[in-house]
């Protein structure tokens, strides 16, 4: 069974009598320690998704429609009680700035503490300082970072502490979004190696947001790629990297030439995102798309599912 299963959804932003479509009838399932990349350009989407998942995006401006089944429960219309414990217990999210929730002016290890006692009410004071002692070594900081201030940390040693409060509660998938992207390529990369063993180690599932499509080759089981809102490629990234099925994937690709190094520009696909409250009638990504033809115009593509889970949205999916 899925661990999570994200059936149909969509996220409308109401602004100024605008309605921006920002995630558009996206299904996908997790299945239990997979790791997820969504890559895709600024814009695409992809932290919509992350917020929406779990209502973590203002309701004033944001409608969101679909389910999210998070092992039988779905995340959408349970009670905020309900969804309250499954945050921070079998679902956290680390985002790239995450640390800013914290406080300069207290100690990390007393505000982590605090954290941990909000689901851990009946803890000791030695069971605390154990547990945080425990959490700092789990990512590679020393226990001094306990009485240490927020100001006194680089920024990989933030991360760090980000992502050890994330696994407080050992929980069953974990979301981060751009969590790496401000670091260095070696602390990343050192970080990264570190996520990945955790996870095997703990049974932990992930799903990755980010830009660089070399993380998602290094770190990642399988790929989503979002464009305006659309989930347009779904698989195995080996899948999907040696035989790319739609076009905006491939251009997505060719923009990482060597999958190392640095990210480059997106110099397989000209043009840019179009206009999010805009209806189309036809495929979103037809006015880029090097490869289009008459029906694009006039239809939207459906989801097409080909071998292996992977799920093409095109009119030409699985015809190369
Ligand atoms: P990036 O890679 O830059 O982080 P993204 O893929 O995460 O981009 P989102 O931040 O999810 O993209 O944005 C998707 C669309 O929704 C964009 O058109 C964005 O302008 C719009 N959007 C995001 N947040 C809001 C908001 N609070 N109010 C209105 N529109 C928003
Ligand atoms: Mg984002």
């Amino acid at each position: 069974m899925a661990l999570l299963s994200i059936k149909n959804e969509n996220v409308i932003y109401k602004v100024k009598n605008k309605n921006i479509h920002a995630v558009n009838n996206v299904s996908f399932d997790i299945e239990p320690q997979d790791s997820l990349g969504i890559v895709g350009e600024s814009g695409s989407g992809k932290s919509t998704l992350a917020l929406s998942m779990l209502r973590l995006l203002p309701k004033k401006i944001a409608e969101v429609s679909g389910e999210v089944i998070f092992e039988d429960r779905n995340l959408l219309t349970i009670s905020e009680d309900e969804l309250r414990d499954i945050r921070w217990k079998e679902i956290s999210v680390v985002f790239q700035k995450s640390m800013n929730s914290l406080s300069p002016i207290h100690k990390i290890g007393s505000q982590m503490s605090d954290i941990y006692m909000l689901h851990n009410k009946t803890a000791s004071k030695a069971e605390v300082k154990n547990k945080m002692t425990e959490l700092l070594e789990l990512v590679n900081l020393p226990p001094r970072v306990y009485t240490m201030y927020q100001h006194e940390l680089s920024g990989g040693m933030m991360q760090r502490v980000s992502i050890a409060l994330s696994l407080m509660h050992n929980p069953k998938l974990i979301i981060m979004d751009e969590a790496t992207t401000a670091l260095d390529v070696i602390t990343q990369g050192q970080i990264l190696n570190e996520i990945k063993e955790l996870e095997k180690r703990l049974s932990i599932a992930r799903i990755m947001i980010t830009h660089d499509m070399s993380v998602v080759a290094n770190t990642c089981k399988k790929i989503a790629v979002m464009y305006a809102g659309y989930l347009v490629e779904f698989g195995y990234v080996d899948d999907v990297i040696s035989n790319p099925n739609h076009p905006y994937t491939r251009g997505l690709l060719k923009s990482f030439p060597t999958l190392k190094g640095e990210r480059g520009v997106l110099r397989g696909i000209s043009g840019s995102l179009p206009d999010l409250s805009v209806q189309h009638d036809g495929c979103i990504f037809e006015s880029r798309c090097p490869e289009r033809s008459e029906s694009c115009h006039k239809e939207k593509p459906g989801t097409v599912i080909l071998e292996n889970g992977r799920m093409v949205m095109c009119h030409s999916a699985g015809r190369r």
